[in-house]
């Protein structure tokens, strides 16, 4: 079950693709705003020609990504390429500063921009490695502009900017770790919050916003969906004879033989004090109940001891099934269902696992009343 909860977190997560499409589209923003406007108000020599190489290189570049990122499923060399656009992104500014005059242009500022926006999707060991290789780049171009005459190179102002790209590099880097650290917080308590205390099973809160999840799925998939319900019997004279405290074992020892005895794809959930629920996804009914027949036995075979060794004898449980869309379309009535096959189980004498179907099937001399159950 911690599976689908960490499963909930990771979708959280922006992968790179998706970073990188969005940044498909800021760099469209730039591309139409940010390269005309250096062109109109910086102090950099505005010839018509080199605006032109500028504006036509990147309106190719941009196209270019923008014709990747329309492959919905990126694989082999588009994806390799997605992981390192950043750095394409760098050179093709260091490329367009060169045009520009060097460090004359302003356009060294779109650096910043890339850092930022590449170092706040990734970590802080990935800023530092773009920035240095901003600063090589930048450094080079700015010096292969001046590399005829390199005595009027401003060799103060390249520094100075060098400088402001490791200030930049090292403000994401600051707000990596913040929000890393917020991050982890916040998957804490997420967790913590959906998880049950005692058997570290999903708790009630998390079976809530799964049972629609998974009903959604298997009208969607058009397979089925079964719900088991159990409830340990007796628990209230378990609890009464040996005490809360071995109840508690006894209900930590039953979640760890669900976990046990379930796939990673069923979801498992105390369901409240001694009932607990499984959802078995694509399994037809009979198997289900082999499912639950085996955690069954497997509480059964267990010989409960006390510190001292002083036997406690054995516990059970009853578990009722029931399936959707099988017996209802509505995942709400299903649960009902496997509720009233759990009261039958309890009804004909526990320890035994009864689908829905079963009802009133098993034991002819036993009548249930679902309604009277329902009004207890
Ligand atoms: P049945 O076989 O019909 O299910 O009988 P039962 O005694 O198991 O059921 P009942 O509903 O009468 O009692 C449930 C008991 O479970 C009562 C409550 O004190 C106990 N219980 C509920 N939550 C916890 C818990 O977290 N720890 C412990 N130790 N006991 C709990
Ligand atoms: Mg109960
Ligand atoms: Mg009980």
């Amino acid at each position: 079950m911690n599976d689908i909860i960490n499963g909930l977190l990771k979708k959280k997560k922006t992968g790179n693709f998706r970073q990188q499409r969005n940044f498909v589209y800021l760099r469209w923003v730039a591309l139409l705003l940010v390269i005309p406007l250096f062109f109109l108000v910086s102090d950099c020599p505005r010839t018509e020609k080199s605006f032109w190489i500028t504006f036509s290189v990147a309106i190719l570049y941009n196209g270019f990504q923008t014709l990747l990122i329309l492959f919905k499923r990126p694989n082999g060399w588009v994806k390799k390429f997605i992981s390192i656009a950043f750095y394409f992104d760098i050179m093709f500014i260091c490329a367009f500063s060169y045009i520009l005059n060097g460090i004359e242009s302003d356009i060294y500022i779109l650096i910043f921009f890339v850092i930022s926006y590449y170092g706040i999707g990734k970590d802080v060991s990935s800023t530092i490695n773009i920035s240095i290789f901003s600063i090589i780049l930048y450094t080079v171009s700015s010096i292969a502009v001046k590399a005829d005459n390199i005595g009027e190179l401003n060799f103060l102002k390249l520094i100075i900017r060098d400088f402001f790209i490791l200030l930049v590099a090292y403000g994401v880097s600051m707000v990596i770790l913040e929000v890393k650290k917020y991050d982890e917080m916040h998957q804490r308590e997420f967790k913590l919050a959906r998880t049950d205390k005692l058997t570290g099973l999903a708790n009630r809160h998390m079976l809530d916003q799964k049972l629609e999840e998974e009903a959604l799925y298997c009208e969607y998939s058009k397979k089925p969906l079964n719900v088991l319900m159990f409830d340990i019997d007796d628990f209230k004279k378990f609890n009464d004879t040996y005490g809360h405290i071995w109840g508690d074992k006894l209900l930590s020892l039953f979640g760890d033989i669900i976990k046990q005895s379930i796939r990673k794809t069923d979801m498992a959930f105390r369901y409240g004090g001694e009932e607990f629920m499984v959802l078995i996804r694509d399994l037809d009914l009979e198997k289900a109940k082999c499912v639950a027949d085996r955690i069954r036995c497997q509480l059964e075979k267990q010989n409960l001891f006390s510190d001292e060794g002083h036997n406690m004898g054995k516990a059970t449980v009853s578990c009722g099934i029931a399936q959707f869309p099988t017996h209802s379309d509505d995942i709400k009535k299903v649960v009902d269902y496997a509720d009233r096959a759990l009261y039958y189980a309890k009804k004909i004498g526990k320890n035994i696992v009864v689908s829905y179907d079963e009802i009133g099937k098993l034991t002819e001399t036993v009548q249930i009343n679902a309604d009277t159950y329902l009004s207890k």
